[in-house]
């Protein structure tokens, strides 16, 4: 069985984990770089707006009101 080193992550691998590349042969990294690598490069879907979500969330960032300039004076 033919192993090749895959330059991503330097483990030896059989041939069949490296994508194929056209007339070159065979890609210098393996399938699972590739995958991390495509991974880092899409962006993340937007998050769908959740009404009972924004709800809640105001609910904890309002409970002590508004935030303000001076300081609370809870003692004294
Ligand atoms: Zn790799």
């Amino acid at each position: 069985m033919d192993t090749k080193r895959c330059t991503g992550c330097s483990r030896c691998l059989p041939l069949e984990s490296f994508p194929n590349a056209g007339k070159r042969g065979k890609e210098p990294t393996c399938f699972m770089c590739t995958n991390d690598a495509r991974r880092l490069r899409t962006p993340l879907p937007a998050i769908k707006r959740d009404p009972a979500l924004i709800r809640i969330n105001n609910t904890f960032n309002l409970w002590h009101g508004p935030v303000s300039r001076t300081p609370l004076r809870i003692a004294a």
